[in-house]
């Protein structure tokens, strides 16, 4: 059976680096390389801080991450029971950001199309956002160490 974990936690900032570290601590154990971990720390801080302050903008709710891991790939699955997006296709445009804040620079799901094999993203307006991320992890075999 694949090995996985769950976590689900508070949806605010100071519990980012919690997700994505607990997320590179556990994906250790397909001995990923030191660049396998930063691309997929930094596609988890995208897609958590999207649903803490996207989704999650004028409520408060909870984050929930599943991670699986497959023979030489890491799937991450990120929810949330947020407000939803209304057109999918717009927010992954390069670029583009629903925010007013000047903060946002509307490149968090380039980010996360950058380090990652694979993502989908299914969003249903009022009822949430999940995020599906593949990394693939090539770990030496036996013989070539
Ligand atoms: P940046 O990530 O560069 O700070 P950003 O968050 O605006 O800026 P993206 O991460 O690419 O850019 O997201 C694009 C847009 O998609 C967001 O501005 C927001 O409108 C919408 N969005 C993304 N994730 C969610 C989510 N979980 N819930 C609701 N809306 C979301
Ligand atoms: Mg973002």
């Amino acid at each position: 059976m694949n090995n996985n974990m769950k976590l689900e936690f508070l949806a605010i900032s100071d519990n980012e680096k919690f997700a994505r570290t607990a997320v590179a601590a556990f994906i250790t154990q397909l001995n990923p390389t030191l660049d396998d971990i930063e691309d997929v720390k930094a596609a988890v801080s995208e897609a958590v801080t999207n649903s803490i302050i996207h989704g999650y903008k004028n409520i408060s709710g909870n984050v929930y991450i599943t991670c699986t891991l497959r023979e030489s790939e890491a799937e991450i699955v990120i929810s949330d029971k947020g407000c939803g997006i209304e057109n999918i296709e717009l927010a992954r445009t390069p670029l583009y950001t629903g925010s007013k804040d000047s903060e946002r620079s509307g490149l968090g799901f380039t980010v996360m199309e950058t380090f990652m094999d694979a993502i989908t993203v299914e969003s249903v307006p009022d009822k949430g956002t999940t995020v599906t991320l593949v990394k693939k992890i090539n770990s030496p075999s036996p013989s070539s160490l």
